[in-house]
């Protein structure tokens, strides 16, 4: 990338991200500019915003690229208004999870950061829309849905780490009750009953957990992953397994993948969530955007694994 090319569009999020972070985006920012580039920054009046601004970017010929500095909502919108053009999105991380850059083998430092762009390596991007809203990462039924639900009731705009999560997870551990769901795949139905369900495109979830570990973002195919699950104890016993990476291996997990995915249920409400935020409503159609966005990413990284993010959330 060259200045000669157009401007790159900064689209900032200016609630998210903890101070360090936030340092990260300007000084990458003031980077571009001692390189020459001319730099046209827009802060975030809310999601829909976010994905206006990355629409207007998309058709403006003077565009050569777009910067995201924001979380993992963010970068969906953004992802989201590119859809279908190629111009090129760099993401400056700087939400509470940033599971999408951290697929994408990013950490928060500044050097990876200005490597990636220097290399200019792009990689296609498969979105996902459910029920016509959009998301790049994962959507989650039932138990991490009542978990979102939960902070999102708590949060009021401000941003929000990690404790933010650990009332409402053991509130949801204690109270969950595990509701039937039915799962289909291409119209197969592969799954009725009592249980989790995440669909995706993401290897790693939440705190670098492996749910949907064949999972590649640019394959054209979701990846689904059922935990057939009833009980506390049950939940338990697949939270250690996929800690150690051995849930899909083992009876009472499904793990497939497809294009055309529908998760409803006849008995109960079930709570969900995309990207980490409350989802639609079920019944749920899962259709995957194959390549709809080109992404600049750091080349041959590596998603960064449990031990890396545990390091990384308290330092
Ligand atoms: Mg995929």
């Amino acid at each position: 990338m060259k200045p000669d090319d157009g401007y790159i569009a900064y689209i900032v999020n200016p609630k998210s991200g903890a101070s360090s972070s936030k340092l990260t985006g300007r000084q990458f920012q003031e980077y571009l500019v001692k390189k020459g580039f001319e730099v046209r920054v827009s802060l975030t009046a809310s999601l829909d915003n976010a994905c206006e601004l990355a629409t207007d970017a998309a058709v403006d010929y003077d565009c050569a690229m777009v910067v995201v500095a924001g979380g993992d909502g963010t970068v969906r919108e953004v992802a989201h208004g590119l859809e279908g053009s190629d111009k090129p999105l760099l993401i400056v991380p700087c939400g509470t999870e940033n599971l999408l850059a951290n697929e994408f083998g990013f950490d928060e430092k500044l050097k990876t950061i200005t490597r990636t762009f220097e290399a200019g390596y792009i990689r296609p991007l498969d979105l996902g829309s459910a029920n016509g809203k959009c998301f790049t990462s994962i959507a989650g039924f039932g138990f991490d849905g009542q978990v979102v639900k939960w902070v999102s009731e708590q949060r009021k705009g401000h941003h929000i780490d990690y404790f933010d999560y650990v009332g409402p997870i053991w509130r949801t551990f204690w109270n969950y009750k595990f509701g039937a769901m039915k799962v289909e795949v291409e119209g197969e139905e592969i799954f009725n009953g009592r249980g989790l369900v995440f669909v995706g495109n993401i290897s790693r979830y939440a705190m670098g957990l492996q749910i949907l570990h064949h999972a590649d973002f640019g394959d054209g195919l979701l990846d689904v992953c059922i935990y057939k699950c009833a009980s506390r104890v049950h939940l338990l016993k697949h939270s250690v397994m996929t800690v150690v990476k051995q849930h899909a291996a083992s009876g009472d997990v499904i793990y497939r993948q497809g294009k055309n995915i529908t998760v409803s249920s006849e008995t109960v409400h079930i709570e969900t969530e995309i990207d980490g935020d409350p989802g639609p409503d079920l019944p749920m159609e899962i259709t995957v955007i194959p390549q709809a966005v080109s992404v600049m990413v750091p080349e041959g990284a590596k998603p960064a694994g449990i031990r890396t993010r545990i390091v990384r959330a308290i330092g």
